[in-house]
């Protein structure tokens, strides 16, 4: 029961009231206002502590309002929150201007640099750590500084009182009286404390504090109020309108005295109501009654109070009242999930899920994310702006400028390029329809040629994609070509050591223009909140305008920033809505229903983090919140939402991550063992409801090829390798199409390497080829010829590796690899030539055609077509040739290969292609009769590359006799439409891309 409404006098002390927070609450907090203002005649100020409750008070006050009313209080009374209520000082104009939380942090920043005592005491490791550690510096000299200004409020007041109309010279007296009271505060805090750490913050506190600070424009704020309503009642003498004050939550020891003395100051000018919450008929437990002793402990309370307790719970004991236990964490989300849904089909329209499991919360809000529109979710726990994806697209051009001046990497290149906010076509200056395709494009070519990193890498990769689209009746496309320079140029403006703050934020923002970011993130909501948490970054017209920092610092600012602001969703008309709040946001605000997730003994109540830097002696000192404090207002919260809300479901995970048991909080246990007797509190266990089906083992995947399949009518030696080793797996990738995404491996792949010296030996042979026919070449033999071929390999592989290596640094040592290899290829070239083998032509594209028969009769002309590394012909022999594969392997995978050639008949394709058509592959009038496969990666130590660096194909006319069989058969098998099974050695199937479909494993 809340006591009557005081009778307002004209005594100059608050009047004190206090409120029972049960469902009433709102309702005889309303009537009260209502009848101050009908007692005094005036419309009330109603100051609230926390703005929680006011949309509920504002709500009620309308329901409550007399039907008589003069006209002076016709309109509804005045209610505010304190926050709002400071803002709105009359004079707050003429404040200092407010440093937003930005300038503050640089302030901790430029303050570590000035005083290296400070520097050397703060070694934060990294820069996001350097900004947290700054966070928890200015948290800590607020502390200090909301302990040390009420002494200075007196005099605040006074210079309030005779300020001159120079708001100049007005403020410079506000900061000359700081100055001092911080002076005489240091000198006798630092004599109390001992620690060192407590020394250093409060060097820093003594440093950073200004009149800019939000605590002190709080006090200037308070001390306005006060000055307007004193000048009103001098000049006007007639009675200033009554200011109520709510206190909606226990106070800080320190914000209790400074209210206390301001309310009764205020009360001399103005009739103040001092309205305080009244725990006798809502406590649960005893805490909840009693609180806190004068020396801050937990008040003992007494038989009598403890009698009070035990009605109150059987007196608010409700039925919808629910205890539920879940296993596991999924169950637990689960069960929060379900006990929402039922409470929205009983027709409950206003749904609290207090997090106090916020893991739990955030996992039930996902689950809920399936009852689409119709109910509204407003996560009042502080959705981050960071998670958002409007956030993600920045940070993925974040991560693009912070990388190294050779470039970043593909991964980094292709997060930015596939985010949803990069508009290429606006970037690119072309019409939406040719920029369709084209980051797929550009991901295609990086991932084939493994590009990996680095600006010339990509550019490489994509001038060789071109240039092979050009000479194989592809199109190339020079966008792509763009595209990189574009990046590339705007990641290169970011390349400096150290950046103005000013120019790093207008860099960031031509970036977002010029990309079209800009113009997307401002049509999406999280994007607009993103642009404008962005804007603080514009210092152009503070002090720290000037400030500069490495590039790494500043976007750690940039993300910090981020980090802490809020995604605020947008309103949207449901048919209910769920709030997702901490416990302390319930108080005295109504609820249908109240899901409570996370009630076990480890998470209720939850203590928040200790000041990073506060010994116990210095929080002492401060008067600010302690465990024991927390600790009553959460048996307070949470008797408060007990007894005001009709049906609370309290949930929890009856096991820890580790297996343990875990109870449910002391406070529901003690609630279960006060009511055991009269009105039992029952613990349910949450099951998932669980479906029954049977499942049949499948078998080993095997597939029949549809009518209507086209059948591929070219087929590669890759292709036809793939049709040997599993007929599924070509089912898969050449008849289905089907491709696994494919992605970096980590590590360095020498693909892009393996090209370009593939690219060098074909330069090389060229002009070894063309040295030699020069009438005069000095080339000759012997040494001489050993010692040119050495250095033309040599100075072709350092140029054609260059921007290689310039793209990423990685590859020098695969350069370095190959040049070792050099002095014993040249031998084996050598020893070749001595055989009578000349090079003769590399990187050929060679075919041959087979005629089948379907089984429909009709005559099928299917192509073999590959590209051959290189030919070589007999000098002494007019009609021989030689085809050469090279081989970025070792010897003994070589050997291997070899073994199988049926299975992987590439060089008898290339043998077949020109015995068929010489003239197309510019061997007239020569057969190959000669394979072999050549290592470039031969094992310089085991003496490989002496003897064995080439691996000859043995009895190759037998061999190309078995092979023709075999592909005519196998094609014929194919175009028979035959099923096509899944069988493969394990070798085989481990790196192919097909098993998820076949199920390996599974059969
Ligand atoms: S995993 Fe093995 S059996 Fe399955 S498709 Fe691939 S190669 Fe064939």
């Amino acid at each position: 029961m809340s006591e009557a409404f005081p009778t307002i006098s004209n005594q100059d002390q608050p009047h004190i009231w206090a409120i029972a927070p049960n469902a009433d609450a709102l309702k005889v907090l309303a009537e009260g206002i209502w009848n101050c203002a009908l007692q005094t005649n005036q419309r009330p100020l109603v100051v609230l502590s926390t703005a929680g409750p006011l949309i509920g008070l504002r709500a009620a006050l309308e329901k409550t309002r007399p039907t008589v009313l003069g006209n002076q209080i016709a309109f509804l009374p005045q209610v505010i929150s304190f926050t709002d209520w400071l803002e709105a000082a009359p004079n707050a104009w003429k404040f200092p201007k407010k440093q937003s939380d930005l300038e503050r942090w640089i302030s901790v920043y430029v303050n570590l640099r000035k005083h290296p005592k400070l520097k050397t005491w703060f070694k934060a490791e990294s820069d996001a750590g350097a900004w947290g550690l700054a966070q928890a510096v200015i948290d800590a000299c607020d502390a200090l500084s909301e302990v040390i200004i009420p002494q200075l409020q007196a005099e605040l007041n006074s210079l309030l009182e005779t300020h001159s109309l120079d708001v100049e010279a007005w403020l410079k007296k506000v900061e000359l009286v700081l100055d001092q009271a911080i002076a005489k505060a240091y000198v006798g805090l630092s004599r109390k404390v001992v620690d060192e750490e407590s020394e250093v913050l409060l060097a820093f506190w003594r440093y950073l504090t200004n009149i800019g600070d939000p605590v002190i424009r709080k006090h200037l704020a308070m001390a306005d109020h006060l000055q307007v309503i004193k000048t009103n009642q001098q000049t006007r003498n007639r009675a200033s309108r009554p200011f109520i004050w709510v206190q909606t939550a226990d106070p800080k020891l320190v914000d209790q005295e400074l209210m206390n003395g301001y309310l009764h100051e205020y009360a001399q000018f103005a009739s103040v109501v001092q309205v305080s919450l009244d725990w006798q008929s809502a406590a649960l437990w005893p805490e909840a009654l009693c609180g806190l002793d004068i020396e801050g402990q937990i008040a003992v309370a007494s038989s009598d109070e403890r009698q009070q307790v035990t009605n109150n719970v059987q007196d608010n004991r409700r039925e919808g009242w629910r205890l539920l236990a879940a296993r596991r964490f999924e169950d637990l989300a689960w069960g929060a999930t379900k006990s929402i849904e039922a409470h929205l089909i009983a027709g409950k329209k206003n749904i609290a899920l207090v997090a106090q499991d916020r893991l739990a919360a955030r996992r039930a809000r996902a689950l809920l994310g399936r009852l689409g529109g119709s109910l509204r979710i407003r996560d009042e726990t502080g959705w981050k702006l960071s998670t958002t994806r409007a956030a993600a697209a920045l940070d993925s051009w974040l991560a693009l400028i912070r990388s190294p001046k050779e470039g970043p990497t593909a991964r980094t290149l292709l997060e930015f390029l596939q985010n949803p906010y990069f508009d290429l076509a606006r970037s690119l200056k072309i019409s939406s329809e040719t920029s369709i395709g084209l980051t797929a494009q550009l991901e295609d070519i990086l991932i084939a040629s493994q590009a990996k990193s680095g600006w010339q890498t990509f550019l490489m990769a994509i001038e060789r994609a071109n240039h092979y689209a050009a000479t194989n009746g592809g199109s190339p496309n020079g966008q792509l070509h763009e595209l990189i320079t574009f990046i590339s140029q705007r990641h290169r403006a970011w390349q400096h050591e150290i950046l103005a703050c000013s120019t790093a934020y207008e860099l960031l923002q031509n970036d977002l223009q010029a990309m079209g970011m800009y113009e997307r993130l401002e049509k999406d909501a999280a994007g607009k909140q993103l642009v404008e948490t962005l804007k603080h970054f514009d210092l152009s017209a503070g002090v720290y305008q000037g400030i500069k920092m490495r590039l790494p610092e500043w976007l750690s600012l940039l993300k910090t920033v981020i980090e802490e602001a809020s995604y605020e969703e947008e309103g949207k008309d449901a048919k209910a809505t769920l709030s997702i709040l901490p416990l302390s946001s319930t108080r005295l605000r109504q609820f249908d229903a109240v899901v409570l997730v996370g009630c076990d003994e480890q998470q209720l109540p939850a203590f928040s983090e200790p000041p990073l830097f506060f010994s116990d002696t210095l929080n002492r000192l401060l008067k600010s919140s302690t465990i024991a404090a927390q600790y009553v207002q959460q048996a307070r919260d949470l008797s408060a939402l007990l007894v005001t809300c009709p049906n609370v479901d309290l949930l929890w995970q009856s096991k820890s991550k580790s297996g343990e048991p875990l109870r449910p909080s002391a406070w529901i246990q003690r609630l279960q063992s006060s009511l055991k007797h009269s009105n039992p509190l029952q613990v349910t266990d949450i099951k998932f409801e669980s479906y029954a089906g049977q499942s049949a083992p499948i078998q080993m995947a095997v597939s029949t090829p549809a009518q209507d399949l086209p059948i591929p009518v070219t087929v590669s030696p890759s292709a036809y390798k793939a049709l040997r080793d599993c007929p599924y797996r070509y089912y898969v990738s050449s008849l289905l199409g089907l491709r696994k995404a494919k992605e970096f491996e980590e590590g360095f792949d020498a693909s892009l390497a393996g090209q370009t010296l593939h690219a060098l030996l074909k330069t090389f042979f060229q002009a070894l080829k063309t040295e030699e026919e020069k009438p005069h070449s000095a080339i000759g033999g012997g040494a001489v010829r050993r010692q040119w071929m050495m250095d033309h390999l040599k100075q072709g592989s350092e140029k054609e590796f260059e921007r290689l290596v310039a793209g990423d640094a990685r590859v020098l040592g695969t350069l370095r690899d190959w040049q070792k290899q050099i002095p014993s290829f040249v031998d084996w070239q050598l020893k070749r030539e001595n055989e009578g083998w000349r090079y003769h032509d590399a990187e050929m594209p060679v075919s041959f055609t087979l005629i089948l028969e379907d089984p429909d009769g009709i005559s099928r002309e299917i192509k073999i077509a590959g590209r051959a590394d290189r030919f070589d012909i007999q000098v002494n022999n007019d009609t021989a040739a030689a085809v050469i594969d090279y081989k970025n392997q070792k010897m003994k995978k070589i050997a291997q290969r070899a073994e199988y050639i049926l299975n992987d008949p590439q060089l008898l394709i290339y043998a077949r292609a020109v015995n068929e058509n010489p003239v197309a592959a510019h061997l007239p009038g020569r057969t190959v009769d000669q394979a072999e496969w050549v290592s470039l990666k031969a094992e310089l130590d085991k003496g490989e590359a002496k003897n064995i660096r080439a691996n000859a194909v043995e009895d190759m006319p037998t061999l190309m006799d078995q092979f023709s069989v075999q592909i005519e058969k196998d094609l014929q098998v194919l175009w028979a439409r035959q099923p096509m099974q899944a069988f493969a050695p394990n070798s085989v199937c481990q790196y192919c891309e097909a098993r998820g479909i076949c199920r390996k494993g599974m059969w």
